[in-house]
């Protein structure tokens, strides 16, 4: 328990305080003004203000004891009695704005007068002063503090001072009907005291309907859209941070709940991944306030696929590329092309396929792994080329030069060099060069990359 001398030392939670106690006094000189004027104006301002009562206790829980760190019977926190509250609270205030909606419609139909008194101009004037006041003020402390609350309290009750110039007025157009003709203010004094009431209820009823939703929201443990994109965005800059794999958010209270698991390099120390986890947990405590934050650290993914795909010896398999790794809904995917040995048995490879599988999931259990396989390409026969583009190449009077064939990790490029006759057309020279290509892709069906260079043939005309 704090002692109320470090309690009050904070300025945000000063600035609460001063503004629920301001809320109260306010609220006491409504209902005195009401019973003086039997106005049902400034009975539906009492409710309002009574509302705000609650609203300015939402704001002090939230910068102080909303922010009170979790203990041993409450291991998540103190924030759910802040939404229990939110809900009751606006429960009551809708009730209220009912009940005042049907009373001002009844009071339109009966005309009842209310009795204007000097008295609630004097009251509603001393809430202005009030309202302006303490939202300068809240306004500093929120800029100062980076505080949605208290900012939100600011607007609030910048937009008040409305609602009491409309009961000022409403006194002295009173005043002013009394002295002028008993008549006539009987006949619209009292429809315009229901109508400014109506107009009051709705605007706090949408206070205490928004107050409600949230409440809801977080009882319900809602995930927050707006909340998750931005612990997204701050997870990623921190240093050391490969990749951010799940953020769970939800806002209890005035507390936030985040999980986030992140993804670091393998090479690290576990004081080092250790370091960076610590970093992401400040790093969200700055972005969005009171907050309780776990960092699950992972290894990066690929990484761990790696490493697995290098513990496979096989024979058959000469090579694998293409690996592509994919976090969907249903799990990881581990996609690739594996090269095998092409005069391989079908059941031969599928012994290596199953290897392949199991290694990769040994490091991760629930990946899909998707293997498109590929004859190995050394297997080529030159010869069988050189039929093949001699073919196209006689058919246009030319002839097939060098073959050559360059093996690079696993990919294997070929050159062909053809002769055509001087006399060819560049076009008709680049559709003999695609036909040729297009043969090669019938007779290996695993794209080669194939360049067919064109000469002109010296040797004819
Ligand atoms: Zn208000
Ligand atoms: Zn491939
Ligand atoms: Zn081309």
């Amino acid at each position: 328990m704090r002692s109320l001398y470090t309690y009050m030392s904070n300025e945000k939670t000063r600035v609460a305080l001063f503004s629920l106690l301001a809320s109260v006094l306010i609220t006491v000189m409504n209902i005195t003004a009401w019973l003086l004027t039997n106005s049902l104006a400034v009975l539906a301002e009492s409710m309002h203000t009574f509302l705000d009562i609650l609203v300015t206790t939402i704001t002090l829980i939230a910068v102080s004891v909303g922010s009170k760190p979790p203990d041993k019977e409450h291991p998540f926190g103190h924030g759910k009695a802040e939404s229990i509250g939110g809900l009751f609270g606006s429960l009551f205030i809708i009730v209220a704005g009912i009940l005042i909606g049907y009373e001002s419609a009844e009071r339109i139909m009966m005309r009842t007068p209310f009795t204007p008194d000097m008295v609630a101009i004097i009251v509603m004037a001393i809430a202005i002063a009030i309202d302006v006041n303490r939202s300068r003020a809240l306004r500093r402390a929120a800029v100062k503090w980076n505080s949605r609350a208290l900012e939100a309290d600011s607007y609030h009750f910048l937009s008040d001072v409305a609602i009491e110039t409309s009961v000022i007025a409403l006194m002295i157009i009173g005043l002013l009907m009394e002295r002028l003709s008993i008549g006539l203010f009987d006949e619209w004094g009292a429809l315009l005291d229901s109508l400014i009431a109506f107009a009051i209820v709705i605007y706090f009823s949408v206070i205490g309907a928004r107050i409600m939703r949230t409440s809801i929201d977080e009882l319900m443990d809602k995930t927050s859209e707006e909340l998750i994109r931005r612990v997204a965005n701050v997870t990623k800059s921190v240093q050391g941070v490969v990749s951010v794999k799940d953020i769970k958010a939800r806002r209890i209270g005035s507390m936030a709940h985040i999980e986030v698991t992140i993804g670091v390099s393998d090479h690290l120390s576990i004081a080092e991944a250790h370091n960076i986890a610590d970093n992401v947990e400040s790093a969200i405590k700055r972005e969005v306030g009171p907050s309780i934050v776990m960092v699950h650290v992972e290894p990066e993914l690929r990484e761990r696929v790696e490493r697995a795909l290098a513990s496979v010896r096989n024979p058959l398999i000469t090579n694998i590329h293409e690996l592509n790794i994919l976090e969907s809904q249903n799990g990881v995917v581990v996609s690739m092309h594996m090269v095998v040995r092409s005069d391989a048995k079908l059941s031969d490879i599928n012994k290596a396929v199953n290897e392949v599988e199991s290694k990769v999931k040994q490091e991760i259990p629930n990946a899909l792994v998707w293997i498109h396989l590929e004859p190995d390409k050394r297997a080529i026969n030159i010869d069988e080329v050189r039929k093949a583009v001699n073919a196209v190449c006689s058919k246009y009077g030319g002839r097939v030069g060098d073959i050559n064939i360059v093996e690079a990790g696993g990919i294997s490029a070929m050159r062909i060099l053809v002769y055509l006759p001087q006399s060819m057309s560049v076009t008709e020279a680049h559709n003999v060069a695609t036909e040729i290509e297009s043969e090669i892709a019938k007779v290996y069906s695993m794209p080669y990359h194939v360049v067919v260079s064109v000469l002109p043939d010296t040797k004819t005309l």
